[in-house]
């Protein structure tokens, strides 16, 4: 067994209706302005102003950053840091996908240490720790609540560059499975399956451990049971309290232990063509599966049972495993070829130069050359 170590050093909540724990959360930052950070479809619902309205309950002040896309990028950030620094908050609460929480991340290093975002890519290039943040998900999910990424699009170079350090874990977490209800269908399946990737990815590659073995198991578990159910109807609480926790899970696995091929492809997909993180890896997680088969040592199987209706018996081979996946993501409207969502094979090889980038490649349980990454999007066309 390798050696290992970890910490999750922030104070998670979870609970229907636990949003309400805010003005405590806030009080304990000490602070009397704050930044919330969001997308405008959350914006357009009145959510934000029920934060801001909780957070107010404090007697701190608000101003708010509504502006935040889908693969949010380096302009967005730097947008977001003016609001920051306009405003004189002291603190940012973040609401929304993995994008709000992305961006609230960088803005914490930005106003903090100043200069570009694109300064600090890479792993352990953020000085010390950033502004307060208080992360509040809702979707299930990236995870990014409980990770030290930022990945932020850089649109000079069609790239989505990764900002890496524990110092951009928020203080505080609030799991508020309510906030999922009103989550559309496609978004919905798409950010399980991110979050079904992001367990399966730590469980099988090369760093995993038994923590981060524990973490993905139980996330597995919640995952594969709920998300048929979450998708049909996200109203469900009981499903949706279990996705937003199994993606928490799944996002403190690979906190500690990387992903593998789906995700280091994954990224040059969405920093090429704009495809939604989590349909990207949702299409890309079969034809890796396939891929990786020939390294399985007997996970395989036991994903198998997590996400099957029936459990497997010794006549299992891994290649039911990827059938069973193919299946699921079918089931769940999720398009099965980068093709369909705009992919042209003219931007391969560059997007497999990118892919090649990413320190999730290394860990992959099967060695994988920059050849191997061409002929795995071919694949996935
Ligand atoms: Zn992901």
């Amino acid at each position: 067994m390798k050696d290992f170590s970890f910490i999750v050093p922030q104070n998670i909540t979870f609970g229907a209706g636990s949003v309400k724990k805010l003005p405590e959360m806030v009080k304990e930052l000490k602070v009397s302005n704050v930044l919330v950070i969001s997308g405008p479809h959350l914006n357009k619902m009145g959510v934000t102003d029920k934060i801001t309205a909780l957070i107010e309950e404090t007697g701190a002040k608000t101003c708010k950053f509504t502006d935040v896309e889908a693969n949010p990028s380096v302009e967005t950030v730097h947008k977001a840091a003016d609001a920051y620094k306009e405003n004189q908050a002291e603190a940012i609460v973040a609401i929304g996908g993995g994008s709000p929480m992305d961006v609230a991340k960088a803005v914490g290093v930005v106003v903090t240490y100043g200069g570009s975002i694109t300064e600090y890519e890479g792993g352990g290039k953020v000085p010390g720790e950033i502004v307060p943040f208080i992360a509040i998900p809702t979707t299930a999910g990236t995870g990014s609540e409980v990770t030290a990424f930022s990945v932020i699009t850089d649109h000079s170079r069609n790239y989505k560059l990764t900002v890496a350090s524990q110092k951009l874990l928020p203080s505080h977490v609030i799991l508020d499975p309510e906030f999922l209800t009103s989550c559309p269908a496609g978004t919905a399946a798409a950010s399980g399956v991110d979050a079904m990737v992001h367990a399966i990815e730590s469980y099988i590659n090369k760093d995993c451990n038994p923590f981060i073995e524990a973490m993905a198991e139980k996330a597995l578990e919640l995952l594969g049971e709920n998300i048929r159910k979450f998708v049909a109807d996200r109203t469900n609480i009981e499903a949706a309290s279990a996705m937003l926790l199994g993606s928490t899970f799944a996002g403190i696995a690979f906190n500690f232990g990387r992903l593998g091929d789906v995700h280091a492809m994954a990224h040059p997909v969405g920093g090429f063509f704009n495809v939604a993180h989590g349909t990207a890896n949702a299409i890309l997680l079969p034809v890796c599966l396939e891929y990786n088969a020939l390294a399985d040592d007997g996970k395989y199987k036991k994903i198998y049972d997590y996400i099957s209706y029936t459990k497997a018996d010794d006549s299992f081979v891994p290649e039911m495993l990827v059938e069973e996946v193919r299946k699921l993501t079918k089931s769940l409207g999720i398009p099965e070829t980068l093709s369909e969502v705009g992919v042209t094979e003219d931007k391969i090889s560059q997007m497999a130069e990118d892919a090649m980038k990413s320190g999730n490649i290394a860990v992959n349980p099967r060695i994988t050359t920059k050849k191997d990454v061409e002929m795995l999007y071919k694949k996935a066309m």
